[in-house]
């Protein structure tokens, strides 16, 4: 382990200048769960953590007429203990309850999973279908980005030096929506992805798609909006031929490597089976 300093903020105004005096080896630490890893492997180079998960307005849940705010920090196991958000967004539930185990969920939070930015983070697919925003606080002020445009590349972001992510805001699911979070791994828990994919949907009356969101991980430098699995949706009625073409365009769409966890044929195969198996869960969690 590198030797670093530590620093708690108790503000959004303190963590912007301790990031700004800590230049570019200090790193916002949110639950730790990744970034204390990397400081221990020394896969990056970290002078200074600054403890961001003190400020209040990064902890905490928050529902609206208009939708759902969590702040950046907050943890796995309260989001995903929240009566709301089961009800309204399952999805979160999907996927906050399948990072890591039950210790690591009580430190973990979505912006740690999103500013990490893995290619197969479990988090960041159900963010894209549900249309995060995420709310960015910098030396310049603040910024809201959509969340499919945040991830760059593998561990890079669109955060500019002495930035952080504040919150994720999340519009209301109109009525018949449904969503639904699924992963690939070889064992049945505490893994990476092989290939990880979201769907959020909405249905009129008579069962066709009105709206559709398609999201797929781990086959991408960052995890990728499939819209052409979307557009084979939409309009259409939800049948085994759409369903077929909608996955199509996710194995179409994907552009995946070959390493220890799976190879190029098994990632595109899966990015199929995990968009047909969205779709179709999705669609009975909207009806
Ligand atoms: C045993 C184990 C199992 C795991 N299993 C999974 C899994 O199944 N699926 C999965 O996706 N991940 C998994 N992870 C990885 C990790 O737990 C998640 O990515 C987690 O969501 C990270 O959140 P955190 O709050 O701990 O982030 P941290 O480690 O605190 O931070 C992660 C990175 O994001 C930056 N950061 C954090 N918050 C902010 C912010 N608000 N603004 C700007 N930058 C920020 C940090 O500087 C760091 O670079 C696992 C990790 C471990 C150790």
């Amino acid at each position: 382990m590198q030797a670093v300093k530590y620093a708690r903020a108790s503000s959004v105004e303190e963590a912007i200048n301790l990031l700004r005096e800590g230049g570019d080896t200090a790193r916002p630490l949110a639950g730790g769960t990744d970034v204390i890893v990397q400081a221990r492997e020394r896969t990056r180079d970290i002078s200074l953590f600054v403890d961001i998960k003190h400020i209040p307005e990064l902890i905490g849940i928050e529902h609206s007429a208009d939708g759902l705010t969590i702040g950046a920090a907050t943890p796995c196991y309260q989001i995903y203990g929240d009566e709301q958000i089961q009800s309204d967004y399952p999805i979160l539930v999907d996927s906050c309850s399948l990072i890591g185990g039950t210790a690591i969920q009580g430190r973990a939070s979505l912006g740690g999973n999103l500013c990490n930015s893995s290619p197969a983070a479990d988090g960041i697919p159900s963010l894209i279908v549900l249309e995060a925003q995420v709310e960015i606080a910098g030396p310049n002020g603040r910024r809201t980005v959509a969340v499919e445009d945040f991830c760059t590349a593998p561990g890079r972001n669109v955060l500019a030096a002495g930035e952080f992510v504040t919150k994720l805001s999340f519009p209301k699911p109109a009525g018949g929506s449904g969503a639904r979070f699924l992963r690939f791994i070889p064992r049945n828990e505490m893994d990476i992805a092989v290939t990880n994919a979201a769907t959020q949907l909405r249905l009129n009356g008579d069962g066709s798609v009105a709206w559709a969101r398609v999201s797929i991980g781990a086959v991408a430098p960052t995890p990728l909006l499939v819209a052409d699995a979307a557009a084979a949706l939409v309009g259409q009625p939800l049948s085994e031929q759409t369903i077929a073409a909608a996955a199509d365009a996710s194995r179409a769409a994907a552009n995946p490597i070959t390493d220890m966890r799976g190879s190029i044929r098994q990632r595109v195969h899966l990015a199929g089976v995990l968009t047909e198996r969205t779709i179709r869960q999705a669609a009975e969690r909207a009806a």
